[in-house]
């Protein structure tokens, strides 16, 4: 007896096709065809005849076509089983197949457990992958949504105490700007980022969600500035006027760690904290550190007017602003930048 992932009745391009499908898949097939050759009609019928409707095959000819499928599926491995007909598919097959009864029984099941990668229930345990994959192939839809209420907050308006959130995520950062006080561009030269993530269910991922939420922040304090007419209709609505952070805008130098001791106190997922928005506040220290650039073409002796975003508009009216408060009062012994201060 043969044990398979798949029986495909009959040779011909689909069941090749199909070879070739579930092998990509990790699945392996067994084929049975009724001649005593691979290629169905194609062999059997018109090895000769020239096809012009096959994608990105110009011209070809039967034979052709099959033994362009053969040579594909070549590292499948699949197992041809020639010149024998199937009469009849027994009951049991078609019961493994039926796997929606099966899953509305799973439904049904108390105490399933997933653990190293098997799921175990009724002394039973299946691998996961499998599971997934014949739920694939059956095309039986394993999302499922639902809403979450996060527990144990409250909050009372009138005194203004209670508590509003589950849990505080804490990061820290630490940003270096250029700026350049002819034409208030600014570059970010070297950010460093500590971010608490709980114990993060995915560090990769997590970091990526840290430099995004970052580079978002980034964006919203130098340069994603909105502008209304006096009649209230907005005039920044569309990337044209209204300007977010290129991969050219990252900062030059991106150093990004999360905390390796992290654990949430509180009962979520693998005792994790999400990520995809707090690192976002950390940008705060994009603004501050142009702001102590401003505040360095001063020698530190005033605190400059700056308002968020710091575009480079912005930038130079604050230079600017500073220059003459400066002139104004007495702090005429400080020496002002003429020429471009970086
Ligand atoms: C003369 C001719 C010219 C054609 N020209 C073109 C063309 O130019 N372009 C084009 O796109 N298409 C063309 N076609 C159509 C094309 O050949 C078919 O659409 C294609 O072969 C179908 O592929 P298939 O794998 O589904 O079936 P088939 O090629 O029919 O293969 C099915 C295989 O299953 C086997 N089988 C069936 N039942 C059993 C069983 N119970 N047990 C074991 N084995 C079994 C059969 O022996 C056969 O080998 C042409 C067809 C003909 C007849």
């Amino acid at each position: 007896m043969i044990k398979t992932d798949t029986l495909i009745i009959g040779a011909g391009p689909v069941g090749l096709f199909c070879v070739h499908q579930l092998g990509i898949i990790g699945l392996k097939c067994e084929v049975v065809d009724n001649l005593d050759k691979i290629g169905g009609q194609c062999i059997e019928l018109y090895p000769d005849k020239p096809i012009y409707d096959i994608p990105a095959i110009p011209e070809c000819t039967g034979e052709e076509l099959t033994n362009g499928l053969l040579k594909q599926i070549e590292p499948f491995k699949a197992g041809f089983h020639l010149g024998q007909r199937v009469e009849e598919i027994k009951q049991e097959i078609l019961e493994i197949t039926d796997l929606q009864k099966k899953l509305e029984k799973i439904k049904n099941i108390k105490n399933v457990v997933y653990k190293n990668g098997l799921i175990k229930f009724n002394k039973k345990s299946f691998k996961f992958n499998s599971v997934i994959q014949e739920a694939y192939l059956n095309r039986i839809s394993l999302s499922s949504s639902g809403f979450y209420s996060t527990p144990k907050i409250h909050f009372n308006k009138k005194m203004f105490s209670g508590r509003p959130f589950l849990y505080f995520c804490y990061g820290a950062s630490v940003t270096e700007v250029t700026i350049d006080t002819l034409t208030g561009e600014n570059i970010i030269d070297r950010v460093d980022i500590l971010q608490d993530a709980g114990k993060a269910i995915n560090p990769a991922l997590e970091l990526g969600q840290i430099e995004g939420g970052f580079v978002q922040g980034q964006g919203w304090l130098t340069m994603e500035e909105v502008n209304w007419k006096p009649n209230g209709q907005i005039t920044t609505t569309s990337p044209s006027t209204y300007k977010i952070p290129a991969s050219s805008d990252i900062p030059k130098i991106f150093n990004v760690e999360i905390f390796k001791q992290g654990k949430n106190k509180e009962n979520v997922v693998n005792k994790s904290k999400t990520t995809g928005e707090p690192p976002l506040m950390l940008a705060m220290s994009v603004f501050y550190a142009i702001k102590d650039a401003v505040a360095s073409a001063g020698e530190y002796k005033v605190i400059p007017k700056l308002d968020a975003p710091a575009t480079p508009e912005k930038i130079l009216m604050s230079l600017n602003e500073l220059k003459n408060r400066i002139r104004s009062v007495s702090y005429t012994h400080l020496t002002l930048p003429t020429t471009p201060y970086v």
